[in-house]
């Protein structure tokens, strides 16, 4: 039996980097892993610039007592609430945005409209 192992002709070198500055990490929360999307995990951005999901964020604000600041849980900044509501805090928009592209290029469809026709009748009278 005569094994052939092609030469492959294959680079060794390392991977380009990514074009997108976006790499997938940065649409996860680095607290609960889940994806960020435009509901229970929105992205909230914190005046550190760390950014998590609103569950993370609020489960985070309820254990520190609901006080009218929270606490990041990577650099432990305080970022101010306001009235006390997580839902007060920015989004992320850079995020956001995205997947709200991603949202609607799911949903692309056109309409096509009829053009309108008069019909000039004149009525007698
Ligand atoms: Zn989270
Ligand atoms: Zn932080």
């Amino acid at each position: 039996m005569a094994q052939t192992v092609g030469a492959r002709s294959g680079s060794d070198s390392a991977p380009p980097p990514a074009p997108d500055s976006f790499v997938p990490e940065d649409f996860e929360c680095k607290v609960c892993f889940n994806y960020f999307d435009l509901d229970r995990h929105i992205p909230k951005l914190l005046s550190c610039s760390h950014t998590f999901c609103r569950e993370c964020l609020e489960k985070l604000h309820s254990l520190e007592g609901r006080g009218w600041r929270v606490g990041c849980p990577v650099c432990r900044h305080r970022t101010p609430v306001r009235e006390y509501q997580i839902q007060n805090l920015p989004d992320n928009v850079l995020l956001t945005d995205s997947l709200i592209t991603k949202h609607e290029n799911a949903s692309d469809r056109e309409e096509q409209t009829s053009p309108i026709s008069l019909s000039g009748t004149f009525l007698w009278s």
